[in-house]
């Protein structure tokens, strides 16, 4: 082995037992320093959501939060090295993490207006208005208030901030976060999709059991209702039975 590959074994294998994850040896990871980055982008994100508020924090564009960072001492201006790891994720070709699924968003700057969108009441989530509010509406008609709305538009921000904890809870393995979400520029909740949830049921909507639910053995008979991702969908995500295609 050249001294070359060995280095590139060793740190592959220091990654994978950095990650607890069986021996996912192709798994690609954060280097260190994009991970350091990434803890502070990720407490960053989570003071901006408290200081705007939940409901306000699902529209923020990038440009505003970058201001409010600056502005508010106890959070703190963006730094340089977190700028550009936001830009990774924004403009990188998640392709090659195993990522597959087409681009929503080209501007990392997207700016949502609140008069393109409708507050759906005690949710903190917002739905676009058009076909979304249209489909919405008569989902929970056709099956009732049990159904109800887990989450709605999301910006690049909202977006984001759901990358890095999801990247953070895994040590920085871009491969497995690949999996789960879309990187903050491949959403489409950005453009208009949704996730529904039973009520009661908590963060559970968020797994198959969500898929053993009589609301989601009723939402599978309506013909206006399609599944974004499927079971073994050529986007590479995992099956979520939760997330209603509209775009
Ligand atoms: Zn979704």
């Amino acid at each position: 082995m050249t001294r070359r590959n060995f280095l590139l074994y060793s740190s592959t294998v220091t990654a994978t037992v950095a990650s607890g994850s069986a021996l996912e040896s192709s798994d690609m990871f954060l280097s260190q320093n994009e991970y350091k980055s990434l803890i502070s982008l990720d407490l960053k994100l989570r003071q901006i959501k408290r200081y705007v508020g939940f409901g306000n924090f699902n529209l923020l564009s990038y440009e505003d939060s970058l201001k409010i960072a600056a502005r508010v001492p106890k959070i703190g201006r963006f730094t340089k090295e977190e700028i550009e790891l936001t830009y990774k994720f924004f403009y990188e070709n998640p392709s090659k993490y195993g990522f597959y699924g087409e681009r929503t968003c080209f501007n990392i700057n997207n700016k949502i207006s609140k008069k393109d969108v409708v507050k759906i009441p005690h949710s903190g989530h917002y739905i676009f208005k058009g076909k979304s509010t249209h489909d919405y509406n008569r989902i929970i008609s056709d099956i009732g208030d049990t159904l109800y709305l887990t989450s709605g538009v999301r910006n690049v921000v909202k977006q984001l901030s759901l990358y890095c904890s999801k990247l953070k809870s895994l040590k920085g393995n871009m491969t497995q976060a690949s999996l789960d979400i879309a990187p903050p520029s491949h959403s489409f909740h950005t453009i208009g999709d949704f996730d529904v949830g039973k009520m009661g049921l908590g963060g559970k909507n968020f797994t198959s059991a969500f898929a053993k639910t009589k609301e989601f053995h009723q939402m599978t008979q309506l013909e206006y209702i399609h599944i974004r991702y499927s079971p073994n969908n050529l986007d590479g995500v995992r099956y979520e039975p939760w997330h209603v295609k509209i775009v």
